[in-house]
């Protein structure tokens, strides 16, 4: 049997362990359980698949997702590793041969859906084989808190009894405190050691920011930040990647698409690019970026809001592997809001799975609109404390200045009731700025009490006024009734005039416009 360092180098082409991989395989090495939370990207494979290697047997390991497995199992055997899965999907002659060479000690690693390692046969049949050890990959599952219950992993404590001298590894990327717990207790892992990594990046700067113009606020940011840098550009729709891409390119970049859409060897060829070349920009769908592993990207830059705080994570996460300053700029803005809205309202699944999604949303909007520290914000997403503000977010660099938004925010909801609750945030601005818009005019809403009431503020300080009171749950976007605003319960109490709201003023212009207007 090789040490883990040689299957590190050999096998896996590494030199360094990273933290805390070393203590964990040693862990499993003696025959310990352990436990590991550790964000996604950092590293949670080889903790497992490294023992797997280094001990006698077939190393197990338990995974709710198919595709997931069949990347991981593509890889390994590029690597000359013995691997292989079983699930649904495996046609059963084939599943057959998997299972004749587990049993003449041909395979170092064995992949499986919890459902088909819980069938008394397969379980039967691990009996007779040696086992080098359990790995249960998304461990969060067997949590009834999480986003992502399967009732499937809690019967998962049974190799904990039928396999006593196995040793077990449970990973998970999303897990506070209370999860973490349940976890232990679920899956009988109360000997376990805990590795808890934080999910602090330091050195990348997070900021955010409305959009205004959002090509013009990018080229900005590029050229004044990372000329000549890697970095990758995220957008929601196969189009849109591609008219960013041409648009950089005519602006003088490097600049690639790639999207699900555009055939594999084009894809596999900007890969490459991307990988090779310095001061390459792949403008891409969130298809790119799984096993992508280049350290010295220097900006993400999205330019649609991710549709929860973990894609926002993982993506800006690609930025500074090498620990060097990178910077992860956001632009949003309420279309972004009513579009995932609707893409969440029209998903397939249950209505609870549907909640969940409006929840990650709100929380992501909620990232986006707050006036204290970022990372503080996000890290605690993920039940991590950090002690003082960071220092190096937006939020902290330049600190936004709040106003007294009561008599606003009373103004604008008293226009959505008075409009009747059936109008999207534009036609509610333009009732309140006093437009003489076709479509003011057509609903008459030029007769309504709250005609040309806002005139103080611009239709852009109103739009923020719009995002702050959805983020914080005074408004409701319909994504089933084409976006239109609606009150909420919460309202009542402001529209009483018995609550005061402290909201954010929207940014000094960007640069551009700060150059243009003092012309
Ligand atoms: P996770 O499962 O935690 O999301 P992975 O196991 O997929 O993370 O690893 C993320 C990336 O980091 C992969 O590309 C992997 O090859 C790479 N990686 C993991 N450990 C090391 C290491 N010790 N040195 C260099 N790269 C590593
Ligand atoms: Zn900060």
């Amino acid at each position: 049997m090789s040490s883990p360092q040689s299957i590190l180098e050999h096998t896996f082409g590494y030199t360094r362990f990273r933290d805390p991989q070393r203590e964990v395989i040693d862990t499993l090495m003696d025959g310990q359980d352990a436990l590991v939370l550790m964000p996604t990207g950092g590293g949670k494979s080889l903790c497992y698949q490294i023992p797997a290697l280094a001990r006698e047997g077939c190393g197990v390991v338990i995974s709710p997702l198919i595709a997931l497995m069949q990347d991981q199992v593509e890889a390994l055997c590029a690597a000359g590793v013995r691997a292989a899965f079983l699930n649904s999907s495996v046609p059963p002659e084939q599943a057959q041969q998997i299972e004749a060479a587990l049993q003449a000690g041909e395979l170092d690693l064995l992949y499986m859906a919890p459902e088909r390692l819980l069938q008394p046969r397969t379980l039967a049949m691990l009996q007779r084989v040696q086992i080098s050890l359990f790995a249960i990959d998304e461990a969060h599952c067997v949590s009834h808190w999480g986003h992502d219950f399967r009732a499937d992993y809690l019967q998962l404590n049974c190799l904990h009894e039928q396999f006593p001298t196995v040793p077990r590894i449970a990973l998970t990327a999303t897990a506070d405190r209370r999860t973490r717990a349940e976890i232990a207790q679920r899956l009988d892992l109360a000997e376990a050691r805990h590795f808890v990594s934080s999910f602090d990046r330091p050195n990348i700067r997070y900021r955010i920011a409305q959009k205004d113009n959002p090509r013009r606020q990018l080229l900005d940011f590029i050229r004044a930040e990372h000329r000549d840098d890697s970095g990758i550009v995220y957008c929601l729709s196969r189009s849109k990647v591609e008219s960013t891409a041409d648009w950089l390119v005519q602006q003088g970049f490097t600049a690639l698409p790639y999207h699900a859409g555009l055939p594999a060897d084009l894809r596999a060829e900007h890969q490459r690019r991307f990988l090779r070349e310095d001061g390459v920009i792949v403008v891409a769908t969130i298809a790119f970026g799984m096993g992508i592993d280049k350290p010295d990207v220097r900006f993400v830059a999205h330019l649609d809001l991710p549709k929860s705080i973990e894609a926002y994570y993982q993506e800006t996460g690609r930025a500074g592997r090498d620990g060097e300053p990178a910077t992860a700029l956001l632009l949003y803005g309420l279309e972004d809001v009513v579009k995932l809205g609707q893409m969440a309202a029209n998903s397939d699944g249950s209505e609870e799975h549907r909640r969940q999604e409006r929840n990650r949303l709100n929380a992501m909007l909620g990232l986006c609109e707050i006036t204290s520290c970022r990372r503080q914000a996000l890290l605690s997403y993920f039940a991590e404390e950090l002690q003082e503000p960071c220092g190096n977010c937006d939020t902290c660099q330049e600190p936004p200045q709040t106003w007294d938004g009561s008599e606003a925010a009373t103004k604008l909801l008293s226009c959505v009731y008075r409009t009747g609750q059936r109008f999207g945030a534009a036609h509610v601005i333009d009732v309140l700025r006093g437009s003489t818009s076709e479509k003011v005019l057509k609903f008459g809403h030029d007769e309504l009490s709250t005609y040309g009431i806002g005139t103080e503020l611009s239709a852009a300080e109103w739009r923020a006024v719009v995002r702050q009171l959805v983020v914080r749950g005074y408004l409701e976007v319909n994504s089933e009734a084409f976006g239109a605003l609606q009150l909420t319960e919460a309202c009542r109490p402001l529209l009483r005039g018995e609550e005061k709201i402290e909201l954010r003023k929207l940014p000094t212009p960007t640069r551009r416009s700060a150059a243009s207007g003092s012309r």
